[in-house]
């Protein structure tokens, strides 16, 4: 039996990791679940999968909790409590799937304790994916992609020599934009933004599909992860995301992963790595899909893409301020308080104006993070 720690339990990621551990009783589960607000959700599943404790960020909403459940589960909070909770608990896999910068902080107490880290939050490696890396070899900590694109290159590496590995393509839907001119995103909706058409995520990361930072970020991710040069790393768009990832072979092949996109598939394999085991959440009827198509992305188009680009070349703190000034952007335009354009204007401002530290201890990171996003939040 594996005993699980599930950051971000409320959402997409974490309502899905629930499903395949509801799946597999036998084989996993739930020590602890982190939350940032949603304690009805939590609630329903403290009664469904009876963790030791767990974390409500947010610290009324975790009074209002502690109330509700009447001493029936330990009720830690705020950040202190996630990094607690990653401290203190006793499990074997950590799953994190919280969105944003506070994901990284109890990553590292559980790389600590040499757990397993499965990874959905890209923003842990986005910002201090060297400091990451060196931990989780220090500390013997296996770390397994849950991104969709991740877990299909991990794959389609499994068997291969370092040296015979060409290229990685990252698939990217494009999502809901891919077929507006430059010009009509200046005014584009929060609304439309929102409707991406393969998949249903959280509203943070939807806008990251929407002007494609997201695969930036996952670019930077896959940097980490596998440790190939900038050069080897390409996009390539394909609209259907049945293809999930590729990797080209020096002698010209490529081997590519396919399924319908169901984020169950990646998380029940980071979960249960390096074994396979049977389920039914999905069915790839290939004659239904007909056609898989591919293109280039528009670099002039997508700002954001460029930028994680140039931010990967130029290390140090930079992929943490091109984050954290993302971060404080996204939520200005979901508050509607900016254009869609403005996104890739506030991180250009905020790499400009913030100081890049080559070489950032964690301190470094939180400090750069901090100033970033004080920075940006004072941009329109
Ligand atoms: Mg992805």
């Amino acid at each position: 039996m594996k005993k699980i720690l599930l950051l971000g339990s409320t959402g997409s990621i974490g309502v899905n990791t629930l499903n395949v551990i509801r799946v597999f009783k036998d084989l996993f589960s739930v020590t602890a679940l982190a939350v940032n607000s949603n304690i009805s959700l939590l609630e329903e599943q403290i009664n469904e999968f009876h963790p030791e404790c767990v974390v409500v960020k947010d610290e009324a909403a975790a009074d209002e909790l502690r109330k509700r459940i009447n001493g029936k589960t330990e009720v830690l909070s705020g950040s202190k409590g996630l990094i607690e909770a990653a401290k203190r608990c006793d499990y074997d896999i950590f799953v994190g799937a919280m969105v944003g910068f506070c994901g990284l902080a109890p990553a590292i107490e559980a790389i600590r304790k040499g757990a397993r880290i499965a990874l959905a939050n890209k923003e842990t490696l986005v910002v201090a994916g060297r400091l990451v890396t060196e931990l989780c070899k220090k500390h013997n900590a296996e770390l397994i992609p849950i991104d969709s694109e991740h877990s299909a290159i991990f794959q389609c590496l499994e068997g291969e020599n370092k040296n015979a590995i060409g290229k990685i393509i990252l698939t990217a839907s494009g999502g809901p934009f891919l077929y507006k001119d430059k010009n009509s995103l200046e005014n584009v909706t929060v609304e439309e933004a929102l409707n991406h058409p393969n998949w249903k995520m959280g509203s943070k990361i939807t806008i990251d599909s929407a002007s494609m930072m997201n695969k930036g970020l996952e670019v930077i991710e896959a940097y980490w992860l596998f440790g190939y040069p900038t050069e080897k790393i390409e996009i390539v768009i394909h609209p259907q995301s049945i293809i999930h990832s590729m990797v080209e072979l020096v002698d010209g092949s490529i081997k590519a992963l396919l399924s319908s996109p169901d984020m169950k598939l990646p998380i029940q394999y980071a979960l249960s790595y390096p074994e396979r085991l049977q389920s039914c959440f999905v069915t790839t009827k290939l004659p239904l899909i007909k056609n898989l198509t591919f293109f280039e992305p528009d670099f002039d188009k997508f700002e954001c893409l460029k930028l994680a680009f140039e931010v990967l070349q130029s290390g140090g703190t930079a992929p943490c301020i091109l984050n954290a000034a993302n971060e404080i952007a996204v939520d200005k335009f979901l508050k509607k308080e900016i254009k869609f354009t403005a996104i890739p204007q506030i991180i250009k401002k905020s790499l400009d104006k913030i100081e890049n530290h080559k070489t950032p201890d964690l301190e470094m990171i939180f400090e750069c993070d901090r100033q970033t996003r004080e920075f940006a939040s004072s941009l329109n």
